[in-house]
């Protein structure tokens, strides 16, 4: 392995993706639907594979996206920006969400750069800092009530001070993921005013990582950072299809920002991916036309629906979490939910030098034939402790799925 890969070779999504898939488990680990998209998007794939008329559908398109998705995710987040986004040079389709992350690493970051990160984080973002040849620096969220208790999200921040100490003058960027993969926490617009003024006053960059954008529950305000005073020109918003659609096997995504950070993903990503599959983006392109062409608020739109589908969702796994005494953290957003399994009695084996969470969900995976996330995997090795405790489900199942959950929860018991 090259030296600077060193400390980035363990992934947990390889890790319990094959437990899981070695003992038949449920899989409620890795987050993705175990139901048929909507008909509008399978339909979209479909007319494009049987289209006869055009042969170019199957070959390559234009390298920082093809012209058909990025004219649609213009429309789409002019609107949400509230402002003219320009399609050649605003927006850059990556493979999912993930090559837009890792574009902004290699675009943004140099040797010595720092890097703050929330935690819990989204995986991947720590080794791409380290592979870039940044440091990361990272910022705790925590639940301002006591462990174990029944909290919702809203109930997790971060400290103004400990945030405040994280910038300095080698801070180059700042990781927002709003809705946060794992807590399901949607930011304030207080939070988010707060990071803002800190990225104005150090000059830093905003990567604003939007992957669950349309997956916030209906009453809950949703703000965007990109879109409060003075932040646009320096943030890029990463959105997904995978979640957008609900088809994570698509991998598609993209980023969107100011042309002149827009520049910097496009070198890496020209130099390195070089296109997206065309079939994928003319695909996504006629799913974006149709919600566009619905009215503002249609109960037909999936961007509708999808937020409203997930709330019953959520609901049924908190009260089968609750009947074993894991207690949830009630998310705001998103499909994973979070629990705390300090009540279970699980016991730990001293021999084995894995945390408790880990331990845990192995064990989970092997006798109760359930699979989950162990949290730890979302903190840097200093801070696994604060996540000992807590592991994390996926719920945008079919309820059938969910069901043979609560079956293995109403079991164990
Ligand atoms: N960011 C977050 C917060 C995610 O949860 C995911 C899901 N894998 C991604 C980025 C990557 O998305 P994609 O599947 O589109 O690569
Ligand atoms: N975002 C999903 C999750 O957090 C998928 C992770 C992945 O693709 N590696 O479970």
């Amino acid at each position: 392995l090259a030296d600077r890969l060193t400390g980035t070779e363990s992934n947990v999504w390889v890790e319990f993706g094959s437990l899981a898939a070695e003992y038949k488990a449920l899989n409620l680990g890795q987050g993705f639907p175990d139901f048929f998209p909507p008909n509008f998007v399978t339909d979209a794939l479909h007319s494009v594979a049987s289209n006869k008329e055009n042969p170019f559908l199957h070959q390559y398109t234009r390298s920082y996206g093809h012209p058909r998705l990025v004219n649609a995710l213009a429309q789409i987040y002019s609107k949400i920006f509230n402002r003219p986004i320009d399609a050649q040079s605003e927006i850059l389709v990556t493979v999912g969400a993930y090559e837009s992350l890792f574009c902004a690493h290699k675009g943004f970051v140099n040797p010595g750069d720092e890097v703050i990160i929330f935690e819990p984080f989204f995986d991947c973002y720590e080794p791409m800092v380290l592979q870039a040849g940044g440091i990361p620096r990272f910022v705790p969220l925590r639940s301002t009530k006591p462990a174990g208790e029944l909290t919702s999200t809203a109930d997790w921040t971060f400290s103004r001070e400990e945030l405040t100490n994280q910038f300095n003058e080698k801070t180059k960027m700042i990781i927002v993921n709003n809705p946060n993969n794992p807590l399901g926490k949607v930011f304030t617009r207080e939070e988010l005013e707060f990071i803002g003024d800190l990225c104005k006053k150090h000059d830093v960059l905003i990567l604003a990582d939007e992957v669950y954008e349309r997956l916030v529950y209906p009453g809950k305000e949703y703000v965007r950072i990109a879109n409060l005073p003075d932040l646009w020109d320096r943030t890029v918003t990463i959105g997904s299809a995978g979640k957008t659609f609900s088809v994570t096997g698509w991998k598609l995504g993209w980023s969107v920002g100011p042309s002149h950070l827009i520049k910097a993903l496009c070198t890496v990503h020209q130099n390195s991916v070089y296109t997206c599959p065309t079939p994928m983006q003319e695909a996504a392109a006629l799913g974006f036309e149709r919600e566009l062409s619905l009215a503002e608020g249609s109960e037909d739109s999936y961007f509708w629906q999808i937020p409203r589908e997930l709330v019953p969702k959520k609901e049924k796994i908190m009260k089968m979490l609750l009947e074993i005494d894991m207690v949830p953290v009630e998310p705001q957003a998103g499909y994973f939910i979070v629990a705390d399994i300090s009540k279970t009695g699980f016991k730990v084996d001293p021999k084995n030098s894995e945390s408790k969470d880990y331990q845990f969900v192995k064990w989970m995976c092997r006798n109760k034939k359930l699979s989950a996330i162990p949290n730890s995997a979302f903190y840097t090795s200093e801070h696994k402790k604060l996540a000992e405790n807590l592991v994390r489900f996926c719920f945008i199942k079919e309820d059938s799925t969910l069901d043979r959950a609560a079956n293995i929860f109403h079991e164990w018991r």
